[in-house]
């Protein structure tokens, strides 16, 4: 009996398949800027319900969203995404701040408290910030507070000229050593080429040593207000496998799916036990 009760307590090791999805204590859930803002903002609270009932049955829930530029725009009176650097750091300033408010209003309905987590590459690498990180990222979540990542973008340049956040969210992966990281994007899969391109197919899984030789990418997200392309969801994937954590490419729509291990997107292995 005693015997049982502590193997019950061992770590049964990474998530290895979609059907081991509903075991993962930690999760971080990537969303990127076209899927939440603009004609899109309508799609937080269906998010937030999935976040929402992940976090009810005791998982750690981390949310690494964009969206901050996007959503700022229209407080700027701008007609589009502005070009030059400065005034897209204005437009993240403006739009992070709305951004919270809108998750957080949405979270209300479950009685669930976001905190506000701004960081860069840069500070994930310096030991002393990236402990500082670590140390808070473990007391929100032992707070039951669910962290919502965005990079510091009046610092920090780098998702917003390459990657809409899909390289911090594996970092964020790496950093609090997540089981699992689910990307969400206006695609619902990795496609052996750009997906409106006749003779694409989906791509189910990508065993932990596939190099993917041979599969074409296109470049930017399709409704064209975030800076990520299925490039960067790669690169993010590979390099959060590469810590032991699975990752799952999925749409927006499918996040409930996503969550509960049903069928849906592009599933990486994680890198085997050493
Ligand atoms: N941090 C930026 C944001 O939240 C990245 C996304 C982008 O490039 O639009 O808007």
């Amino acid at each position: 009996m005693l015997n049982q009760a502590i193997s019950d307590q061992r770590d049964p090791g990474p998530i290895t398949s979609r059907e081991e999805v509903p075991r993962a204590r930690r999760v971080v859930v990537k969303v990127g800027s076209s899927s939440i803002s603009g004609a899109n903002a309508g799609q937080i609270p269906r998010l937030v319900d999935a976040l929402a009932a992940a976090h009810g049955r005791g998982v750690e829930v981390i949310l690494v969203s964009s969206g901050a530029i996007a959503t700022g725009i229209p407080y700027l009176k701008l007609d589009g995404r502005p070009t030059d650097l400065a005034t897209q750091q204005a437009a993240a300033a403006v739009g992070q701040n709305v951004l919270i408010y809108r998750y957080q209003e949405s979270l209300d309905r479950f009685d669930i408290v976001a905190g506000q987590v701004l960081l860069t590459a840069g500070d994930l690498q310096n030991p002393q910030h990236r402990s500082n990180a670590q140390r808070a990222m473990e007391r929100l979540l032992g707070l039951r507070i669910l962290p919502i990542v965005n990079e510091n973008d009046t610092v920090a340049t780098h998702e917003i000229r390459f990657g809409d956040n899909d390289r911090l969210a594996a970092l964020v992966s790496q950093l609090v050593q997540a089981d699992l990281l689910v990307l969400l994007s206006d695609v619902d899969a990795l496609y052996t080429r750009p997906p409106h391109e006749p003779g694409a197919h989906r791509i189910d899984r990508v065993p932990f040593d596939d190099d993917l030789a041979g599969v074409e990418y296109g470049d930017v997200g399709a409704a064209g207000v975030g800076t990520g392309g299925a490039g960067t969801k790669v690169a993010a994937a590979k390099l959060a496998a590469s810590s032991g954590t699975a990752v799952l490419l999925a749409s927006t729509t499918d996040v409930v799916e996503a969550l509960s291990g049903a069928p849906v997107g592009t599933w990486f292995d994680p890198a085997p036990l050493a």
